[in-house]
């Protein structure tokens, strides 16, 4: 990998044959994204802040494993190896993305976080400003800094003056430092649910998961099928008529957990994954809910002293409370200021479709599909590398020969 990122290049000379392609951000979707425009002759450039690509995946918690399969995991360009198995681990999707970006031989520049992009004065290109006072000019710019990005605590009443322990469920790596304690989860995406789980297992000595929304729970694989498989059949379809449809498979599947506090969600699954929430995958919540071994409990309104204050009037004191409660995009800083994000902070369009006032800016991994987000960065990847070449900026920015 280079690091030396040049301090600058022309910001002047609309045409100027090498402006690369910019892609800020060194994870599957980033990395997959300059694999499609490197394929096609355009010199893609991945500016990554950590020291290393695929930041993100090697700071999961260690038990985490795709949820989605192998095959249908994979980036263009490269299988992921057999000896992964079908649900790969996060060490090796790190040791895949680490050989994705050497096979491929892309040319990411780690260590640099680019802070904004604006148009170049001429409105010809991007220019990015980035860590050491870089300016960059380039033909146009990928964005895949992640929709994952900045850990999200909620501004809990009583939460700076709290005497126990709290932390962001992305800072939860094992249970050993629990082992004994009494805890809190709070949130129950996939996150929330696998990290109790991983409680119960290493021996904390109560785990209590705080729900706020009831989730939809669905078993990772039936009989062979994955999960995922269903979510890419349905993609398309009508969200009322998935919404029926999962009603009566739910059923089938995913036993009453009412009697535990967590009755089945009154909104149905597609709709709730198209405000964000995909489905909780089955990692053993469902038995540990049964067995009282994970005791639901009411969503958190706020700290006293000590205590945690439940919406249904009930005061906790647990040890350690560990809030999945989610992350931001962060793009404010980034992108804010060119009126490209909606009302959530997301980008008004993800894909390969640019916003109308930034031709020549794209996002990608801004979504949470139902069919899987790797699946999706990766078809997106292609379809951006070719609006990109039809745009006119992957002439700008052609590999040399
Ligand atoms: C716990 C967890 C489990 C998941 N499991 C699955 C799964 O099983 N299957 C699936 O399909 N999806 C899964 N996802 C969702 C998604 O696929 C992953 O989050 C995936 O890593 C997203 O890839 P990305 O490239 O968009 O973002 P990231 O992997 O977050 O990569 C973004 C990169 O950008 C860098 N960066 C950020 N800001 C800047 C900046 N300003 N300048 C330069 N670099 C920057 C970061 O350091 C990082 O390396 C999971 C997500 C989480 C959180």
């Amino acid at each position: 990998m280079d690091d030396s990122a040049p301090d600058s290049t022309p910001a002047d000379r609309p045409d100027q044959p090498d402006r690369p392609v910019y892609v800020i951000g060194g994870g599957p979707a980033g990395l997959s994204v300059a694999y499609a425009l490197r394929a096609r002759g355009v010199r893609a450039v991945v500016l990554e802040k950590s020291e290393q690509v695929g930041a993100s995946w090697r700071r999961h918690y260690d038990r985490l494993h795709l949820h989605t399969t192998r095959r249908l995991s994979a980036l263009p360009g490269l299988p992921m190896p057999r000896r992964f198995g079908r649900w790969v681990s996060r060490d090796d999707v790190v040791r895949y993305l680490e050989k994705y970006a050497e096979f491929h031989e892309l040319e990411t520049v780690t260590g640099v976080e680019v802070s904004r992009v604006e148009r170049t004065p001429d409105g010809t290109g991007w220019l990015l400003h980035a860590t050491g006072g870089r300016e960059l000019t380039g033909a146009a710019v990928i964005v895949a800094t992640g929709y994952n990005h900045t850990p999200l605590l909620p501004d809990w009443p009583g939460r700076e003056e709290y005497k126990g322990e709290l932390l962001h469920a992305g800072e939860y790596r094992n249970p050993a430092p629990y082992a004994g304690r009494d805890v809190l989860v709070v949130g129950v995406g996939n996150t929330g649910a696998e990290i109790a789980v991983d409680l119960v297992e290493g021996g904390a000595s109560r785990v209590r998961l705080s729900v706020r929304t009831a989730p939809h729970i669905v078993r990772r694989s039936t009989a062979g099928w994955a999960a995922q498989y269903t979510g890419v059949l349905v993609r398309r379809l009508p969200v009322g008529l998935v919404d029926r449809l999962a009603r009566p498979m739910a059923k089938l599947s995913v036993p009453d957990l009412s009697a535990h506090g967590l009755p089945r969600p009154a909104t149905g699954l597609y709709s709730r994954v198209k405000e964000g929430a995909i489905p909780v995958q089955d990692v053993g919540l469902i038995d540990a809910i049964r067995k009282g071994r994970v005791e639901v409990v009411a969503a958190v309104e706020g700290f006293e002293n000590s205590e945690v204050m439940l919406t249904d009037g009930t005061r906790i004191t647990p040890d350690t409370v560990i809030a999945a409660t989610g992350y931001t995009r962060a793009l404010d800083g980034l992108v804010g200021h060119l009126d490209v994000l909606d009302g959530h902070g997301g980008p008004l369009v993800n894909g390969a479709r640019a916003p109308q006032n930034a031709p020549g800016l794209y996002f990608t991994g801004y979504v949470t599909p139902i069919s899987g987000t790797f699946r999706e960065v990766a078809i997106d990847a292609e379809k951006i590398a070719k609006t990109v070449m039809k745009d006119g900026a992957g002439r700008l920015s052609k590999l040399p020969v």
